[in-house]
């Protein structure tokens, strides 16, 4: 699994996919599916959820399916590691490929 700092990951996030968060796109070690951080906020999850770590399905009914990285099994070994500056570590989901949206 891939284990980076926060300040790598959010740079790798920025040159995949650009500034605008909205944009990021995380894939789901559970179901497979693709989800943006976009469709979170128009599922009308509120500020506290995670794309990077829940899939869609724990905000709307019938897409996906409700893991959680911060879950039991975490990412399933399926995702990266990220080293915040306290030094905790958090299992997130994988970046996805734009062109999988
Ligand atoms: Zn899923």
């Amino acid at each position: 699994m891939i284990k980076q700092t926060l300040k790598e990951w959010r740079e790798e996030a920025t040159k995949r996919f650009g500034k605008d968060a909205n944009n990021w796109v995380f894939k789901c070690p559970h179901c497979g599916r693709i989800n943006t951080v976009k469709e979170f906020t128009e599922a009308g999850a509120d500020g506290s959820s995670s794309p990077y770590q829940e899939c869609i399905g724990r905000y709307k009914k019938g897409y996906g399916c409700d893991w959680a990285a911060y879950g039991l099994f975490g990412n399933l070994g399926k995702g990266r590691v990220v080293v915040t500056p306290e030094g905790k570590e958090i299992e997130v989901f994988d970046f996805a490929d734009k062109e999988d949206v």
